[in-house]
């Protein structure tokens, strides 16, 4: 708890973290299952502080290391990494540090453990816990199976009484039962905790014009917000980046087709910047520990709910409120489907494809709680969640049945009388009675169902399509994405089964000049007298993080900036009780802090100085802060205030 406070500024525990450094920490084994964003890096690093010698960390993000091993030192904590992307020279600083014992914690990639002369290098030092991180890398049949982490499963053989703690944030089952087992840790407490992102707000639009969507949220909620957005294909990365860039966002491509080296630049950039948006292709995200991603857009129909989910979950890991967007059309499920026609493998492969695929239908196409649905998919119970769209604007549902009858007896007719079969726009065509070249080539207005449709519009009949597609009544299949009547089909032709349907909403179809509504500046509601000091407290941290070339959030996060820009604290002491401020950063920043915060009107401001700035609460003044007001005055105006040089 002392060290918490200390090192790492925080107030409390969140969940059982308490519980699992104390276990850690008293010798024990432990695997911990959490999501994103839950805090399980304090779960080894707090225990590794505590007991003597060197917490050695596995993780397969060699890319990231540099960031996380910066962010401990900008704590106070003396981290260093050894993975393959060093030269010999700095491993060889590493390593003495490590025999020295002057590392609390040392980060390695997996591979480094095949190494014999790490191994042996880890013999001569004293170790005080290993953690395996993205422990559900060593289960084979998970997403993400890494080899290197079949040879963790030596670990306690080498090293019997050193502790051990795996953690994940991937939920299935039978993926715990795979990590216990591979890496031995049968006998080892489990801590399962629950995988409800309440802050995360999960909403899900129908699509219309996907980028005009898109844009609308970012301006409309999101503006200045870092966030990531997910494209299926490359082609539609790059457009949508540019189409971004061309209304004045700040976004960046990130996809396989780029270089090595434009990858990581545009990795760097989203990582370290405020408020850049990264549009990508599923490459990106594994290991992003970036707090303060305000929101995840889909652009395109995820393949499963537990990409979904892991993608979403990369939003809002500070715990602040965070989006999850996806818009969703009738194309998506059509190409989804194609795909999973043309993959490699079997059948059984296909059918798993497709029963996923069926799943995120159902999750798209549901009138009830999105979270709830969620977080039944992983088998967790909750109830309606207050925080997702079809929560706060519950969605009409109504009897289908007649207009599902038309559509599959149109299908059926196709199908049966000309054995052709048809997309979804020559069906709804027909259905509205409208003769278009390829219906009358077809003769397809001399069929007795043509035009009896006409009581819904097209936006209509594609939801009609898509929602008989998610609930198994329809197929989608081929190159042209035909449509194909099912084994339940029959059920509703003979009045057999209702059909509910959610009521699509009405299409905008001008984007009528939008009155901009007012929107905070801040990504999270402030009282708006603390805008500005936030805004000011930003400035300082995106200065003082280009100087040490470390990403923002290393120097504070926003939640941190968020609590100093409400309550104005008016000295060091004040100051040092703020989550997120400990012992280290106090003393390293908070004398420019509290000039930024003077600079900015947010604290006294003294009479008997130039340049008298409005708004100041009168304090006792200490002489510390008369000092410190003097300095603002000579600073303002000037350039934003320095900053110490990098810790080495
Ligand atoms: P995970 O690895 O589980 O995704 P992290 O360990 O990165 O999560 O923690 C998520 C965020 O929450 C981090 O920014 C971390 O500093 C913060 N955090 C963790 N524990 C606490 C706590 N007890 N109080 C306040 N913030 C915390
Ligand atoms: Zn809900």
């Amino acid at each position: 708890m002392r060290v918490l406070r200390r090192v790492f500024g925080y107030e409390s525990f969140r969940g059982a973290q308490q519980e699992i450094i104390e276990h850690v920490a008293a010798g024990g084994d432990a695997l911990v299952l959490m999501p994103t964003g839950g805090g399980k890096s304090l779960c080894y690093q707090i225990p590794a502080l505590l007991r003597d010698g060197v917490g050695v960390v596995i993780s397969p993000l060699i890319a990231l290391m540099q960031d996380q091993v910066e962010a401990l030192r900008a704590l106070g904590v003396r981290a260093g990494f050894l993975n393959s992307t060093q030269q010999a020279f700095q491993r060889r600083q590493v390593e003495s540090a490590f025999l020295a014992g002057e590392l609390d914690l040392l980060y390695l990639a997996p591979e480094r453990l095949r190494v014999e002369s790490t191994t042996s290098l880890l013999d001569r030092g004293t170790i005080s816990l290993f953690a395996i991180d993205e422990a559900h890398c060593v289960a084979q049949w998970g997403h993400d199976f890494r080899p290197d982490y079949l040879a963790l499963s030596t670990l306690h053989e080498r090293w019997p009484t050193v502790p051990r703690i795996a953690l994940t944030a991937t939920a299935t089952q039978a993926t715990h039962a795979e990590i216990a087992s591979r890496l031995n840790l049968l006998d080892a407490r489990h801590f399962v905790a629950s995988f409800d992102r309440p802050n995360i707000q999960y909403r899900i639009v129908g699509k219309t014009e996907p980028k005009r969507q898109l844009l609308e949220l970012l301006r409309t909620e999101h503006s200045g917000d870092a966030g990531i957005v997910y494209c299926l294909a490359r082609a539609s990365v790059e457009k949508t980046t540019e189409f971004l860039v061309q209304n004045g966002i700040e976004a960046l491509p990130y996809h396989a087709g780029l270089d090595a080296p434009a990858r990581a630049a545009n990795q760097a950039r989203f990582l370290r910047e405020d408020g850049v948006v990264m549009v990508a292709t599923i490459a990106f995200g594994m290991g992003i520990d970036k707090p303060d991603v305000r929101f995840v857009a889909h652009l395109d129909l995820p393949k499963s709910v537990e990409g979904y989910y892991q993608e979403t979950g990369r939003a809002g890991r500070d715990g602040l409120p965070a989006t999850a967007w996806m818009a969703y059309g009738l194309a998506d499920v059509v190409q989804q489907r194609k795909l999973i026609d043309t993959s490699e493998g079997d059948d059984a492969h296909r059918r798993r494809l497709a029963t996923h695929l069926g799943a995120m239908l159902a999750l798209c196409e549901t009138v009830e709680c999105r979270r709830r649905q969620l977080l039944a998919y992983f088998g967790e119970q909750a109830s309606a969640c207050g925080n997702c769209d079809n929560c706060l604007s519950p969605p009409e549902s109504w009897d289908g049945t007649i207009a599902a009858q038309k559509l599959l007896s149109t299908v059926l007719r196709l199908d049966r009388e000309r054995r052709q079969r048809f997309g979804a726009g020559q069906v709804i065509d027909i259905l509205l009675g409208k003769k278009t070249p390829k219906v009358t080539q077809f003769g397809h207005d001399r069929l007795t169902v043509f035009g009896i449709g006409t009581e819904l519009n097209e936006v209509q009949w594609r939801g009609v399509v898509r929602q008989l597609l998610a609930q198994r009544l329809l197929a989608v299949e081929g190159d042209y994405g035909t449509l194909a009547l099912t084994d339940s089909s029959g059920e509703v032709l003979s009045r057999r089964r209702q059909v509910l349907l959610r009521r699509e909403p009405e299409r905008v179809t001008q984007a009528a000049p939008k009155t901009p509504k007012p929107r905070r500046a801040a990504p999270v509601e402030l009282p708006e007298k603390a805008v500005p000091v936030f805004e000011r407290l930003r400035a300082w941290r995106a200065a003082a993080a280009k100087e040490q070339s470390v990403p923002a959030y290393v120097i504070f996060h926003d939640a941190t900036l968020r609590q100093i820009a409400t309550e104005c604290p008016a000295t060091l002491a004040e100051l040092g009780t703020i989550s997120g401020v400990g012992e280290n950063k106090l003393a390293k920043y908070g004398q420019q802090i509290l000039t930024a915060l003077a600079a900015s009107g947010a604290t006294t401001t003294p009479g008997d100085l130039p340049g008298d700035l409005p708004g100041g609460q009168q304090f006792e003044r200490t002489p510390l802060q008369r000092a410190n007001c003097a300095e603002v005055a000579f600073i303002e105006g000037q350039h934003s205030p320095g900053v110490q040089s990098r810790r080495e």
